[in-house]
């Protein structure tokens, strides 16, 4: 899912009630996973959506719970939100129902008692007869739950703001928790002149008799977790003629009539993408590839995914959006989180897909560019809005929410990093690896730690306590200082008073060799606070920004050589350094104290002036905006005291 919200979210404490003889299950927080003494297998429902206009429902929602073990009248859990519940079923018994919690709660549902014993392995039937009208998260921009707007009726899996995450319990009855995946039978019923998109195969759509309605079935085979259950009502046409996939599978577009024209135009490439990804992660793990065109999204609904409208009239074959949530199919999807805590392994993948996308139609250049483009986006801008966050377990309190960008951004640069460092054969099969062991399953942080614990060279521990667990991103202080053969590059961490030392970052290098001048371009880890070699020349030394990889690391560069020889000759008080910061958006100053200078003016070689400040003996650093300015030579003048300094600086973007 892709999108850009703020949330609030209410802590909730969870009593753990044990009885002798009834067993109480608590409904875990949507971050934490509990065992449950239950499996819901399979889902069937019935939704009366001929009101759907007004986003009016009746329903049955027949839950398929398998029993864990020996139990004397457990009670059962499930979430619904905003509707009214009629009647609860434990069989063919109607049974007492209770609500536990208010609807504010982070863990609101109800409550069955099965008033029977039950066995281990034993299969019961709930079913849950409910009506009203469907909701939503709310709040300014909602997301997660049910919207009608551009004629159309549909779901979107989870909320930004909500403190429950998913929201599939705005119209399903439902155990609403990733942890438990179940196969689906959706039936709607719906006037004639729309159509529904749903989850897995269209099974039939039969007109009812003496009506104006007909029923339309949807079946899905392979287990979904709730939150990527998903239904769209509208007077949808489907788009004909796609290639299908390897797989055979059939490929299904929903859109209005007035999009088909640039619909068929933005998901051209859908089957490409497909073919990519499979080559990356393995075969498409489901028996549909689709899409439906709605006002909001995009959220990676299993086999049919939500995709906003605005992206698919926007006619861009390369449609990242698409490419990001068919990625999903695979993280997320396939393999689900256990828990919201653990929603970077789908956000940070979904994300490094696009990266891969790009490289295929484009290639590695393109690629890094699009890691560069996610690492500066997260330090420069989205670390400073939504705070410094780790991977895993982040917080959800505003200005973050339960999707904050750092998941995506930061999580992409992270996962390319996972890749620098095993190198791509490795790091794919390790991905196939772990996809393959946890398919149609949930996994955690740690299954993915486990997964990569042999295909990095001794660092996955460190690796993923700095990078996944961990916060920030180092800073590294570029020095250069003449030696006998040439520069000596000496390059320091300098953040270890914000976010510690980084022992595990993988460092592109590309140089030229200091005595036969040869070109280099490795890459290092970083394992220590400080790293040095030797250069045959500073203007044609790169970090970080050589042609093979990137990593999430901020960079000052001086542009001025030490010379030790030439530094006896100059008293201390009229030194000065420049740095361009790796962003490019600045450069810095830095002044010894006191400052004797009085001015400084920012030229170019023609003596073009493009800016100018005063400066106080306490200036001690001024930074210097370099928006607009062209590639090029630069020099930094500085005046005071009948003393002049210049410092020169390249801009090369
Ligand atoms: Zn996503």
């Amino acid at each position: 899912m892709r999108n850009i919200t703020i949330s609030v979210i209410t802590i909730a404490l969870v009593t753990f009630l044990m009885a002798e003889l009834a067993v109480a299950q608590n409904v875990p927080l949507p971050t934490r996973f509990d065992n449950q003494p239950f499996d819901i297998e399979h889902y069937t429902a019935t939704l009366d959506l001929t009101e759907y206009k007004t986003k009016f429902v009746t329903a049955e929602s027949k839950m398929f719970v398998r029993w864990n073990s020996d139990l004397t009248a457990p009670t059962f859990p499930f979430h619904l939100r905003g509707l009214t519940v009629d009647s609860v079923f434990v069989n063919n018994s109607r049974t007492a129902f209770e609500q536990i919690g208010t609807p504010a709660s982070d863990t609101f549902h109800y409550e069955v008692t099965t008033t029977k014993p039950v066995s281990k392995n034993q299969l019961d039937s709930i079913t849950v007869f409910y009506h009203g009208v469907m909701t939503n998260e709310g709040g300014t921009s909602p997301w997660g739950g049910v919207h009608y707007e551009d004629e159309t009726l549909y779901a979107l899996g989870v909320g930004f703001n909500n403190n429950y995450v998913s929201a599939t319990q705005h119209w399903l009855a439902c155990y609403d928790h990733p942890s438990d995946k179940a196969t689906t039978d959706f039936t709607f019923i719906v006037p004639n002149d729309v159509v529904v998109a749903s989850n897995g195969l269209l099974k039939s759509t039969t007109a009812i008799p003496t009506t104006n309605q007909h029923r339309i079935v949807w079946q899905m085979s392979n287990p979904a977790s709730t939150y990527l259950l998903t239904f769209a009502v509208g007077p949808y046409t489907t788009l004909a003629g796609n290639t299908k996939s390897n797989q055979n599978v059939p490929y299904e577009y929903y859109v209005l009539p007035r999009d088909t024209v640039s619909s068929k135009i933005s998901y051209s490439l859908v089957p490409i993408m497909v073919r990519t990804f499979e080559q990356l992660y393995g075969d498409y793990p489901f028996e549909k590839v689709g899409y439906v065109n709605t006002q909001r999204g995009a959220m990676e609904h299993q086999t049919m995914i939500s995709l906003p409208v605005s992206v698919a009239q926007r006619k861009d074959t390369v449609n990242s959006t698409a490419a990001h949530e068919l990625a999903h199919q695979w993280f997320g999807d396939c393999v689900s989180p256990v828990d919201f805590s653990h929603a970077w392994l789908t956000e940070a993948f979904a994300t490094y897909s696009e990266q891969a996308w790009a490289e295929h139609l484009f290639g590695h250049e393109q690629y890094l560019k699009t890691v560069e483009t996610n690492a500066r986006t997260y330090i420069n801008r989205t670390s400073k809005n939504e705070g410094v966050l780790p991977l895993y377990d982040f917080s959800r309190i505003a200005p973050s929410s339960n999707y904050p960008q750092t998941i995506y951004q930061k999580g992409a640069v992270v996962v390319a990093m996972m890749r620098a460092i095993c190198g791509d054969e490795v790091f794919y099969a390790t991905l196939q690896k772990y996809l393959q062991e946890h398919a149609y399953g949930t996994a955690t942080t740690d299954d993915m730690y486990q997964a990569f614990k042999g295909a990095m060279g001794g660092l996955a521990e460190k690796f993923f306590q700095e990078w996944v667990y961990g916060r920030g991103w180092p800073v590294l202080k570029v020095e250069y200082w003449e030696g006998f053969a040439g520069p000596i590059v000496f390059i320091t961490q300098t953040q270890q008073d914000k976010f510690g030392s980084f022992h595990t970052l993988p460092l592109g290098l590309r140089y030229n060799h200091h005595i036969t001048g040869k070109l280099i371009d490795t890459l290092v880890i970083m394992s220590s606070d400080t790293l040095m070699f030797s250069a045959a020349d500073i203007t044609k030394t790169y970090i970080n920004v050589g042609s093979s990889y990137r990593s999430l690391v901020e960079i000052l560069y001086p542009t001025t050589v030490h010379d030790d020889n030439a530094d006896a000759d100059i008293a201390d008080s009229t030194r000065a350094t420049v740095y361009v910061d790796d962003s490019k958006n600045n450069a810095k100053v830095e002044f010894v104290t006191p400052n004797i200078y009085s001015e400084l003016i920012v030229t170019d070689s023609t003596g073009r002036v493009y800016w100018r400040s005063a400066l106080t003996p306490e200036t001690l650093q001024i930074v210097i905006p370099l928006g607009g300015m062209a590639n090029g030579a630069y020099y930094v003048n500085i005046t005071g005291n009948g003393k002049s300094l210049t410092l020169p600086f390249m801009l090369s973007f």
